[in-house]
């Protein structure tokens, strides 16, 4: 039987923050290195804009309220630093198009910002985005630490047929996906 998103979800914010190393190759591809470092992938990679980001958006976690016809996805995973240390209080930004392949530009809709935990953990409840002329499907993101440099960027879906044909794509910012009795879980770990 399937867990739910919310049961996946408190998985995984149970789990204890792990070491740095552990972190690596618990979630990334399978260790061929001895000594697995961030360093071997970090920084993620920025990506562009788009013309549909708006600063203020609120502070929240749930975002699936805004658009209840989506098909509903929890996102989640941590922010590390290059060392892969796990970073409390970064600042995260997300903003994406809703179950027609539209953004809110007047209001804010399907956006949102938080802050890591202490483990360095954030999570989003929100929907699966609709495709919209010219790009395969995708999350707009900005993840700061404090004191740091934004990075600007966006995360994609694995098996999109439309990846082979959007020239943003890039198979570094796929998340992770798995299915939920309720919907999908998907996790990406940001370095910055
Ligand atoms: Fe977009």
């Amino acid at each position: 039987m399937l867990p739910t998103r919310r049961s996946a979800l408190i998985g995984f914010l149970a789990a204890p923050v792990l070491s740095a190393q552990a972190l690596r190759s618990t979630f990334s591809q399978p260790a061929l290195s001895p000594t697995p470092s961030c360093g071997d992938e970090a920084p993620t990679p920025a990506n562009d804009e788009g013309p549909f980001f708006k600063p203020d958006a609120p502070l929240r976690h749930d975002l699936a309220r805004d658009a209840p016809k989506g098909e509903r996805i929890t996102i989640a995973g941590y922010v590390l630093d290059e060392t892969c240390q796990p970073v409390p209080r970064a600042l995260l930004q997300i903003w994406h198009a809703d179950e027609t392949g539209s953004y809110d530009n007047t209001g804010f809709r399907l956006r949102g910002h938080q802050f890591t935990d202490e483990g360095g953990r954030w999570w989003f409840s929100t929907i699966v985005p609709a495709l919209y002329p010219g790009r395969t499907r995708h999350y707009h993101f900005k993840v700061q630490r404090r004191g740091g440099a934004v990075l600007t960027t966006q995360l994609f879906f694995p098996g999109e047929p439309r990846n082979k044909t959007d020239w943003l794509f890039d198979e570094r910012l796929l998340l992770a996906m798995s299915k939920a009795a309720d919907g999908k879980f998907g996790r990406f770990d940001f370095v910055v």
